[in-house]
């Protein structure tokens, strides 16, 4: 038996004292609806491709599953203006539901999330996290990309945190990765390992020295729509969207846009720009063929040329944010609308080059990224 399964184990006793009926009810629906996400994902080979698996997703062949994604649950804000800077309406309050010491489940919560570790987070941390969570929604509702909603009560997002990676890992965490997400029910689980945070015989204290940028990445996913995990976008765009949010520059409370593609290049090239995490790549990369590198499978985008195709990611989605045609995102902005409408594949790209074919594209790409000091070639392996 797995640790997570005497995790859920533990709760099923727990519950009956001493809390109100809403806490009652989304933590017996955690209880149940992450134990058989959790035994799915385990026997997948990792989490993200998991959402192959996620009714409201295209597969390669582009057969739609049964069920489309609710357009009314994401904001209606596709192709607006590009935000400066976000930070949450108020300052996020939190509390904490419960911690047991005895059974070892610690659950918190912020306005949109529930957060749930196997150890006690200590208040300033918790503090840090709601902040964390709260701002990057803010953030990725105020990006004009018709991002997903969860404002509900119901939908309130939830954060898993494990204080060992072995426990993370037999809770289903792939080897080697840093979080992960689980589409469908929507939980991200993250080893302390990959937090601001150490462990400490009282529990999970704050550690500065550390970053959050695979936490944001995570909690990205968490907010992008099923449609935009299509063939076509899943692993270019969707990676590169969580990358993209995950480097722009964050302080507690507070997103600001960085319009020069600094923060992105240093993360894509070199260690970020704090000089604490980045892919390395240096600044002359050679990138397959642009439309095969679009329409690779997930498999192949995660596999031994994963970091490669993270920087990669990023540096594309970048591009269409903000470098092409002036910076006013025209084409990413009908490729997205394409994805709701149910396109995928090749005929979902065609926006991206407008119909002057890819090798245009590429040649537009690499000319922009020239300016600031970074070589792509495009057609290698
Ligand atoms: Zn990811």
């Amino acid at each position: 038996m797995s640790l997570f399964a005497l995790f859920l184990l533990a709760f099923a006793g727990y519950f009956a004292f001493g809390l109100e009926a809403p806490e009652k009810k989304a933590i017996a629906d955690y209880a149940a609806g992450v134990g058989a996400d959790l035994l799915d994902a385990v026997k997948a080979r990792n989490f993200e491709a998991v959402s192959l698996k996620n009714p409201t997703v295209r597969t390669a062949d582009g057969k739609p599953y049964a069920e489309e994604i609710s357009l009314e649950r994401t904001y209606d804000n596709l192709g607006g203006a590009w935000p400066k800077a976000a930070r949450p309406e108020r300052n996020p309050r939190h509390r904490v539901i419960s911690e047991n010491h005895e059974k070892g489940v610690y659950i918190y919560e912020s306005p949109g999330y529930y957060f749930y570790a196997d150890s006690p987070i200590a208040y300033d941390a918790s503090m840090h996290f709601a902040t964390l969570f709260e701002t990057t929604k803010a953030f990725m509702k105020s990006l004009p990309l018709g991002l997903l909603k969860a404002d509900a009560e119901t939908e309130r997002s939830k954060v898993l945190i494990f204080g060992a990676d072995t426990a993370y890992m037999k809770s289903g965490g792939p080897p080697n990765s840093g979080g992960c997400y689980i589409p469908g029910k929507r939980y991200v689980l993250v080893p302390v390992s990959s937090l601001e945070l150490r462990k400490t015989d009282k529990g999970f204290e704050r550690d500065e020295r550390k970053d959050h940028k695979v936490l944001i990445h995570e909690l990205a996913h968490q907010l992008t729509p099923a449609a935009y995990y299509a063939h076509g976008s899943m692993g270019w765009f969707s990676e590169g969207l969580a990358e993209y949010v995950g480097t722009t520059p964050y302080k507690p409370g507070y997103f600001w846009v960085d319009p020069h593609g600094n923060s992105a290049k240093e993360y894509a090239t070199a260690y970020g720009d704090d000089g604490r995490r980045g892919r390395v790549l240096g600044t002359d990369i050679s990138v397959p063929p642009l439309k095969d590198f679009m329409l690779m499978s997930y498999d192949r985008f995660t596999g031994i040329e994963a970091n490669r195709n993270y920087g990669v990611a990023l540096l594309l989605t970048y591009y269409f944010f903000h470098m092409e045609g002036g910076g006013g995102a025209h084409r990413i902005t009908e490729f997205l609308r394409g994805l709701k409408a149910g396109k995928y594949g090749e005929e979902a790209l065609m926006p991206l080059h407008n119909g002057e074919g890819f090798a245009q594209l590429e040649a537009d790409i690499s000319a922009a990224w020239a300016q600031k000091g970074v070589r792509l070639t495009f057609g290698g392996r």
